[in-house]
């Protein structure tokens, strides 16, 4: 049944994708793909080969991404305000690993922490990265009320606590915590733009470059609101160690900055190009979790005083 319903979407997709090469010249779909059911059975066709196993899919219970579901959402009052403190001088590198590219941070100090939120102690910038689509209806891992963003920001860090690094990290409860931040298209980012301008000397596979002196905190929005849950990394080895804090927020990129992305390949120089694009993993079961609001859920507020039963009752 999945093979058949498949096919008929990787039809769809392949549609979209073929407008989508005429570049510098948007044409308008004849048919709209905007559906919330249409943009999910379209970007599951686009999987990248590193999910299309189902022997890549482990056996866990806390596995990431997911789709938020606002109204199931609990506000936690004890969520503390976010404290980010990153050392611009600490960035050192961006790299195209193959499934997207990276900036690299110096983490053998504190130099670049975060801490409060739902964390006990600091932990350590260690890298970010991008998911992103081949199209503006699909690109983050990341769902909010099945809504789908065009891309997903991931600044990756580690408990220096109780690890002694990344690495080993990745193996611990509690050892990493990952931010979340969705790319909606809107105003030019000017923050992005210097990471955009260094994208074509990483353009093929396992290239690097050095990349100094960035901030990245000039990439998270302003509104303090976030989601919190536990999961797992997005991809191998996919363990489920990783404390997830989405930003309520999206920020804005233009059309032109998303392209820039789009204009990465997979391959090595050399090889057949493949453009780097829907790098993202396919959602995965909620199961027996909580995501926590750092936020009152307002959508809830607004349907519990309505006094609709109340109004009924004393109707004549
Ligand atoms: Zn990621």
């Amino acid at each position: 049944m999945v093979l058949l319903n498949s096919r008929k979407v990787i039809g769809l997709a392949h549609y979209c994708k073929q407008l989508k090469t005429l570049r510098g010249k948007p044409l308008v779909p004849a048919r709209s793909c905007s559906l919330a059911t249409c943009t999910h059975a379209n970007r599951n066709a686009a999987l990248h080969p590193l999910w299309q196993s189902e022997l890549s899919i482990p056996g866990g219970t806390r596995q990431s991404p997911i789709n938020i579901q606002w109204r199931d959402s609990v506000y936690d009052p004890h969520l503390k305000p976010l404290k980010i403190h990153y050392d611009p001088a600490t960035c050192l590198y961006i790299w195209n690993n193959g499934y997207s590219f990276q900036v690299e941070f110096d983490d053998s100090t504190d130099k670049s922490v975060i801490m409060g939120g739902p964390m006990e102690n600091h932990y350590r910038l260690k890298q970010f990265h991008f998911h992103w689509g081949a199209i503006n209806e699909w690109g983050s891992e990341h769902t909010v009320d099945s809504k789908v963003y065009p891309g997903e920001l991931h600044l990756v860090h580690w408990n220096p606590v109780n690890s002694t690094s990344f690495e080993e990290a990745i193996m611990e409860n509690n050892g990493l915590v990952v931010i979340g931040v969705f790319l909606k298209l809107g105003a030019h980012h000017a923050g992005l733009q210097k990471l955009v301008d260094a994208l074509p000397a990483v353009r093929h596979k396992d290239t690097i470059v050095e990349f100094d002196v960035f901030d990245p905190s000039c990439l998270l929005p302003s509104c303090p609101d976030y989601w919190t849950y536990d999961g797992s990394l997005t991809t191998p080895p996919l363990t489920e160690s990783v404390t997830w804090i989405i930003k309520k927020a999206p920020i804005e990129v233009d059309e032109t900055q998303l392209e820039e992305f789009r204009m990465l390949l997979f391959t090595s120089d050399g090889e057949e190009e493949k453009r780097m694009v829907d790098n993202f993993r396919p959602l995965q079961p909620l199961m027996n979790r909580t995501v926590r609001s750092s936020f009152q859920n307002h959508h809830l507020l607004n349907i519990e005083t309505r006094p609709r039963e109340h109004a009924h009752q004393h109707s004549p």
